[in-house]
């Protein structure tokens, strides 16, 4: 038997996950780690705290395995993108906690970027002007705390996404990343796939505090017991493998604490005139790099995540289903989570949340109902973007992530598009992009189209309400959106 390793570094949990060469779950394991909220927009991530968790559920799926990590073909690794942290070598240690992608202290910066410089951002990078990328917290690192900027001085720093900070420990050393975290954080050029000197003068980075940009798929480093450490890719562009999107057209939208769509477009880099990002999809060893377009929401699983702990009108995150069942519609309550901004297709970071639409009638079913039908039309906002730049009408769209166990948000989410939805049997699909990666890097699989084939459908959801319908609520939701915008000065 063959057994491939797939470590998952998520924004609310790491996870293990053993895979065979079917693609067969065989055990996993996982771990939340702490959400520090220092103050309002701000969110962290303790680096030691990630490390320690990542080697607990890798201990503890071999366990429940019954295997020992020498028996691993090989391991792979995905991981929550964008969020950035700085360490010394000397130590070990991290400098300062991770800032996390959610994290909007970088806002002003970017906001004051010149408008020359914008451009070329946007240009260079394919990315938006926003908090989200590493770039601007990686200038808020060297410039805000003073160890970090000691230990840059003194050549003992490494600044990079969470990809290098997982490899780095596990392989005693190795300091790389892949260019699909790369690309994600505003310093790597699309088209060179190395980072850029005008970009890197901009945000204030020195090259040396940065890793190698390798490709998605080969071996790295190898772990203390032999190990092929043979995959690094973000999570979304991981999902991406994990669903078999290999074709030009191909796409998948993964619902976890945020919502991200990814269409496949081959070689070629295109770029989007409706909000959405250009970026790495995958480059697997030495084969060309292949792009995707992107149509990232900040917030979905988050937000009933926040009627869970913040409300309080749920106990847990899979009770939201049977609550907002228990009505047959939001009662004209829409809620748009805009808690740090909105991201695609809009980029507004001076947005924040608004729940419109109440009457006394309200009840916390239809704020429930509101929140799952605002998961479905962020959803909607960016596939619509997506089929304006690509000019190809979709006639269904595959999903994954923890959030899509929920059968009424996938109905919902046909509704509101008028399209099929359709479910695979494996929704864990970022771990199994990575595991597939790390196998095709050692030959488990000798191609894409292998993979293909592990691909099975679990169920599909067809559109029940009229098309009248679907337009007239689609309508008030744009309206509901526009009452987020200008809120912060
Ligand atoms: P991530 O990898 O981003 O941490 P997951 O794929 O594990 O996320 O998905 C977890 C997210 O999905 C959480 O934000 C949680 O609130 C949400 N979620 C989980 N189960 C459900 C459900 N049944 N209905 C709606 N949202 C859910």
């Amino acid at each position: 038997m063959t057994f491939i390793g797939s470590l998952d570094q998520g924004t609310t949990s790491t996870r293990f996950m053993i895979f065979d060469h079917d693609a067969q779950l065989i055990a996993s394991d996982q771990l939340e780690h702490r959400q520090i909220l220092p103050q309002a927009g701000w969110v962290e991530h303790d680096g030691a705290q990630i490390w320690a968790n990542a080697q607990k559920v890798m201990a503890g799926a071999l366990e429940k395995a019954g295997l020992k990590r020498s028996d691993l073909a090989a391991i792979g690794i995905t991981n929550q993108r964008e969020t950035t942290l700085a360490w010394d070598v000397t130590t070990g240690a991290p400098l300062h906690n991770a800032i996390v992608w959610q994290d909007t202290r970088t806002a002003e910066f970017m906001n004051d970027l010149s408008e020359s410089d914008k451009k070329s951002v946007i240009h260079k990078t394919g990315l938006a002007i926003a908090p989200y990328f590493s770039a601007s917290k990686m200038n808020w690192l060297i410039n805000n705390v003073h160890s970090v900027k000691v230990a840059v001085q003194a050549g003992n720093a490494r600044i990079g996404t969470i990809d290098s900070w997982i490899l780095w420990n596990l392989s005693g050393g190795t300091f790389a990343t892949d260019v699909t975290n790369a690309s994600r954080t505003a310093l790597m050029n699309l088209e060179t796939l190395d980072w850029d000197p005008d970009l890197l003068a901009l945000f204030g980075v020195p090259r040396s505090v940065l890793a190698d940009i390798r490709s998605t798929s080969e071996v790295y480093a190898k772990t203390s017991d032999g190990v092929p450490i043979a995959s690094l890719v973000g999570d979304q562009q991981g999902a991406m493998i994990g669903q078999a999107c290999f074709g030009i057209g191909d796409s998948k939208t993964t619902y976890g604490t945020g919502n991200f769509a990814l269409v496949n477009t081959g070689t070629t880099i295109v770029r989007s005139t409706h909000g959405l990002l250009t970026t790495l999809c995958y480059k697997l060893g030495d084969a060309p790099a292949v792009y995707a377009l992107e149509g990232s929401v900040a917030v979905t699983g988050s937000a009933i995540q926040w009627l869970r702990d913040q409300i309080g009108i749920i106990s847990s995150s899979s009770e939201v289903e049977g609550l907002a069942a228990s009505v047959a519609d939001s009662g004209g309550v829409y809620f748009v989570p805009a808690f740090s901004g909105l991201f695609a297709p809009y980029w507004r970071s001076d947005a924040r949340g608004v729940l419109v639409g109440l009457t006394r009638a309200t009840t916390k079913a239809h704020i429930a109902r509101a929140a799952l039908e605002a998961i479905a039309y962020q959803t909607r906002d960016v596939m619509d973007a997506m089929a304006a730049d690509s000019k190809v009408t979709l006639t269904q769209m595959r999903v994954d992530g923890g959030a899509t166990a929920n059968n009424l948000l996938m109905q919902i989410q046909s509704d509101v598009m008028g399209i099929e939805v359709v479910r695979p049997k494996v929704i864990e699909t970022t771990a199994l992009g990575a595991a597939y990666a790390a196998g095709l890097a050692i030959g488990i699989w000798k191609s894409p189209q292998d993979l293909r084939n592990n691909w099975h459908e679990d169920q599909r959801w067809s559109a029940t309400q009229s098309p009248v319908l679907r337009e007239e609520k689609y309508l008030l939701w744009k309206k509901a959106v526009e009452r987020t915008l200008n809120w912060i000065e």
